[in-house]
């Protein structure tokens, strides 16, 4: 994804995203780095991915000051290094690690959390004095009723909007705020009011993720899982909408076929950065073959730590038929969740021909 400029002007960034199709943009996506930071969560996210608490629990648990000082010697040079999973800022070791990924020449230092705690400025400010310079929050909802009913968490959405105005009033020093908005049953009519509300609460980008069918996804999908060509028809109609009252709409929809969304605006098609992070070897074993695991066994592994890449996850758990070799979008497709599969079929995604 793009980087934000001031209101009204246009960064390089987002020159470079016009002369782009969202093919070359997802070919030339940098990989962030990924460290698994918190071992709870003071949410209780109805989608959430990670339903496996106790699991979650035992592996980022391990994320020590040690494989932190690991990852960074292993990343030298890393774009971006995300501390994520669970709620990063539950973790007391947050800012020192922060500290140690800017000193270790970091450009992109950011966390994925739910927000709350950055309603405490004083706590948001010691983040972003040692180095935080990005900040992806997740809200699902323009109101309380909304994002409560989607956190089951009473109250989160107050505190959550207070640590969105926090963070905007940084963003004069380089501060960035980006949002993720997880697409649901529930809150997908109302899209058009969340991206307004809130870039009326300084956001710089809002980005709108299908859910990925895993997890708790999975678990409650009848209830909560919209079709992705309802998703892509809600999206395109908000779009053109937002399109007549500004001229570049800072939203973007994430995860989701590019077979499905070829009515978006190209700008407005995001994709989900490629990530590497660090999982005990016996969670590894799960997701990735022998072999590649013993290349991976380099040296470079710390303890029974090993690289695990998004692309792993992916290879794992979505599928792709044989029409799909004839699509435009092949090459850039990461495929159809096998979970969703299950419930809808194939016949929504129909490959994209070039000069059909
Ligand atoms: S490769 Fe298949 S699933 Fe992916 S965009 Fe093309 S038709 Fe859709």
């Amino acid at each position: 994804m793009s980087s934000e400029s001031p209101e009204g002007s246009v960064s390089n960034a987002d020159r470079a995203r016009d002369e782009q199709s969202v093919d070359e943009r997802i070919a030339n996506k940098d990989e962030r780095v990924h460290i698994l930071t918190g071992a709870v969560c003071n949410n209780n996210c109805v989608f959430c991915m990670e339903e496996d608490r106790d699991g979650r629990y035992i592996t980022n648990s391990q994320t020590d000051d040690a494989l932190v000082q690991h990852i960074l010697a292993q990343k030298k040079g890393a774009e971006e290094v995300c501390f994520t999973s669970g709620e990063p800022t539950m973790n007391p070791r947050l800012p020192h690690w922060v500290r140690w990924a800017k000193e270790a020449g970091v450009r992109r230092v950011s966390v994925m959390t739910n927000g709350r705690s950055l309603s405490y400025e004083k706590y948001a400010r010691t983040l972003m004095s040692a180095g935080m310079n990005r900040f992806y929050v997740s809200i699902h909802g323009h109101n309380e009723k909304l994002h409560d009913a989607l956190t089951r968490t009473p109250e989160s959405f107050t505190q959550t909007v207070a640590g969105l105005d926090v963070i905007t009033k940084y963003k004069r020093y380089g501060v960035e705020l980006h949002t993720s908005t997880v697409i649901t049953k529930r809150n997908l009519p109302h899209m058009a009011e969340i991206y307004r509300f809130l870039r009326g609460h300084g956001v710089d980008q809002v980005v709108f993720n299908v859910m990925q069918a895993n997890g708790r996804a999975d678990t409650f999908f009848e209830h909560i899982f919209p079709r992705y060509t309802e998703i892509a028809e809600v999206a395109r109609v908000f779009l053109e909408e937002a399109g007549r009252k500004e001229s570049r709409v800072m939203a973007f929809l994430v995860d989701i076929p590019l077979c499905t969304t070829t009515a978006l605006p190209d700008f407005n098609r995001g994709y989900v950065e490629s990530y590497v992070h660090y999982e005990p070897i016996a969670n590894a074993e799960k997701l990735v073959s022998k072999e590649a695991l013993l290349s991976r066994r380099d040296g470079s592994e710390h303890r029974e730590h090993v690289a695990v890449r998004r692309s792993d996850l992916d290879e794992s758990a979505r599928q792709k038929r044989e029409a799909c070799a004839t699509c435009q979008h092949n090459a850039s497709c990461e495929g159809v969740w096998g979970n969703y599969l299950k419930r809808y079929g194939w016949d929504e995604f129909v490959p994209v021909i070039t000069g059909a």
